[in-house]
């Protein structure tokens, strides 16, 4: 039987997915890596862990389903997004840890190049506010203050990638004329490259101090870029490339202007299609590919990016203790009844949309004696809710689309009370597939329609089916309430790191 594997290298770990034609898992193996936060407000990743996890969990995937190589016809990439590595040609050393998308390092450059033409000043050409998130900035931070990398990336040796890059460079030989490519996706997230030409932008190197010889070719979504070399997958065809909340739209078969998805993972991603129209946003939203598949125009999407939702949970049981395991949280939110007037805005890395107030940080509000931990559990999961109605609030008046609807996944879709809360909160169904593991299941479509795995769009369609719904069921009054209380609480956020 033939299969598609994928690898998506996420935030918190990586994984290797292998489907078969109806999109169900074969195999799956995952391995977490080390969370770096040398200072407040500083994330790092080990590229060289990353890439030294991903043969291990390939391996593992084979190993579980008991697969050759020439069982899997296509393998294709996706990655979180952003996160930024500069590494040597020759040596295949990084200079520096990857920048992660989180980071918030480079909040003074963003204040020095709003100070010059605003917030918006790159957003014609970009689709994209000026914010710590992309990776433009971060990479300019690396050029700057790590010795040595500017020089060596004008002579074309320091070269620069997001982490579906970094990783295709090992799988096609590393530095034995390692591939240098991304796609259209992935690059659209680096601020550096024109929504309309999809390729790099002279003006935007220009102003961001760039080199240009040490970009990545970029390429479109699905294509057979070239074959693997590395001992992992040997011969088999790197056929696909998406960045993670795109490839979640492509696994959620959202192939229709209009149509939308929402991903709950480290943070929350919600993504519309709005087909070959590059929409610009007037509500705080970005401008995105949604995909661009081999000879076909691309097609481009609105996003609303919340940096910390899940990560909230983990910030939870790693720094405070209050819970063990991630799942413990809705059993603990599930002591109470409601929120006893708490409010968490996790606006650990500045509050993304709708807001962008990169000078936000957290705050808890409304505190009183009578707040336990549950309250906080409960507070903590309906951050997630409020973050994502505020989204949902601006995408529907950006697309000028009523959303009847939520199409969700991802690891945080396992918790009941977060799901109804979130149908209560946004007042539509929340609907959940069979398969949640859309991300990975987007590249594995991307790679797989490159090599004819797949014939089309319609084929896709077919495999997707609902595993649950929510109704929503809370009274109008309540809901308002509690939306003006999260209103309140996100104010008091603002301005406090500046
Ligand atoms: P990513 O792809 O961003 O690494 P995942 O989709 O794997 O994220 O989801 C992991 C996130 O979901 C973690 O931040 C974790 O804290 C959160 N999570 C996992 N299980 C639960 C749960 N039962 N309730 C709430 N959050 C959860």
């Amino acid at each position: 039987m033939p299969y598609v594997a994928a690898i998506d290298q996420g935030t918190t770990s990586t994984r290797c997915i292998v489907f078969d034609r109806q999109g169900k898992i074969v195999s799956l193996a995952q391995k977490e890596h080390q969370q770096i936060y040398p200072q407040p407000g500083w994330v790092e990743h080990n590229p060289e862990e990353i890439w030294h996890n991903t043969q291990e969990v390939i391996a593992l995937a084979r190993i579980e389903a008991q697969l050759q190589a020439h069982d899997i016809v296509a393998v294709g990439i996706t990655n979180q997004r952003e996160t930024t590595v500069v590494w040597n040609r020759r040596t295949g050393k990084p200079y520096y840890n990857a920048l992660v998308w989180q980071d918030t390092r480079t909040d003074a450059l963003v204040a020095q190049y709003e100070r010059d033409g605003g917030q918006d000043r790159f957003r014609a050409a970009t689709g994209l506010p000026l914010a710590t998130y992309f990776s433009g900035l971060k990479l300019k931070w690396i050029l700057d203050n790590v010795p040595g990398v500017r020089e060596d990336a004008e002579r074309g040796l320091a070269i620069f990638g997001n982490m579906d890059t970094y990783i295709i460079w090992h799988l096609t030989g590393g530095h034995y004329n390692g591939m240098h490519i991304t796609d259209v996706t992935n690059a659209s997230r680096t601020q550096l490259m024109n929504l309309q030409t999809l390729e790099w932008d002279d003006d935007l190197l220009q102003a961001f101090d760039i080199p240009r010889a040490m970009l990545p070719q970029i390429r479109s979504s699905s294509e057979v870029y070239g074959k693997v070399t590395s001992e992992v997958l040997p011969g088999v065809p790197v056929a696909g490339i998406l960045g993670d909340q795109q490839a979640a739209l492509v696994g959620q078969t959202c192939y229709e202007p209009g149509q939308a998805k929402n991903t709950y993972g480290t943070g929350c991603f919600l993504l519309m299609n709005t087909g070959t129209e590059i929409r610009q946003s007037t509500c705080g939203l970005l401008t995105t590919v949604a995909y661009r598949f081999q000879d076909q125009p691309a097609h481009y999407a609105l996003e609303g990016s919340v940096a910390i939702t899940g990560a909230l949970v983990q910030w939870l049981r790693d720094n405070l203790g209050i819970i063990e395991n991630s799942a413990d949280i809705e059993s603990l939110a599930a002591t109470v009844s409601d929120n006893g007037g708490a409010y968490f805005v996790p606006a650990f890395s500045g509050l993304y949309a709708p807001y962008w107030k990169a000078d936000a940080r957290g705050v808890i509000a409304g505190l009183t004696r009578f707040v336990n931990k549950g309250h906080l559990a409960r507070a903590v999961l309906e951050a997630t809710a409020y973050q994502t109605l505020d989204v949902v609030k601006a995408m529907e008046q950006d697309a000028g689309i009523h959303l009847n609807s939520l199409r969700v996944d991802g690891g945080m879709t396992v918790n009941e009370l977060l799901m109804q809360f979130q149908a209560n909160l946004v007042d539509v169904p929340v609907v959940r597939p069979l398969i949640t593991e859309t991300t990975a299941l987007g590249a594995a479509y991307a790679a797989g329609l490159a090599v004819g795995f797949w014939s089309g769009f319609d084929d896709l369609r077919q495999n997707w089916a609902v595993a649950k719904t929510w109704e929503p069921s809370m009274a109008p009054e309540d809901r308002n309430q509690l939306i003006r209380g999260w209103q309140k609480a996100v104010e008091r956020s603002f301005g406090w790191a500046e």
